[in-house]
């Protein structure tokens, strides 16, 4: 019984041992900014009113005739509705 225990934390402790080495790199820059973590996972999307390409976590998205869109601003979905009545 004591030897399932020693065992179980051992695999705990190289568990996150493991974890430790294969995202280092979170720890330090993901500190101030969790969200920004990845911009070349992350997709990108086109913004119809002015052609600019964001990545999707930083889009503001809107539903129009169905059809999700994504824009670089609020100002760029106010200027594609203005346009699009
Ligand atoms: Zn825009």
């Amino acid at each position: 019984m004591i030897k399932l225990l020693i065992l179980i934390l051992l695999g705990f402790v190289g568990y996150s041992m493991i974890q430790g080495i294969i995202r280092p790199r979170e720890k330090k820059s993901g500190w101030k900014k969790p969200r920004s973590r990845s911009h070349q996972g992350e997709e990108m999307v086109e913004d119809p009113q002015c052609g600019t390409f964001i990545p999707i976590g930083e889009a503001v998205s809107a539903n129009i005739d169905g059809k999700q869109l994504y824009f670089c601003s609020k100002n760029c979905l106010k200027e594609y509705k203005k346009a699009h009545k």
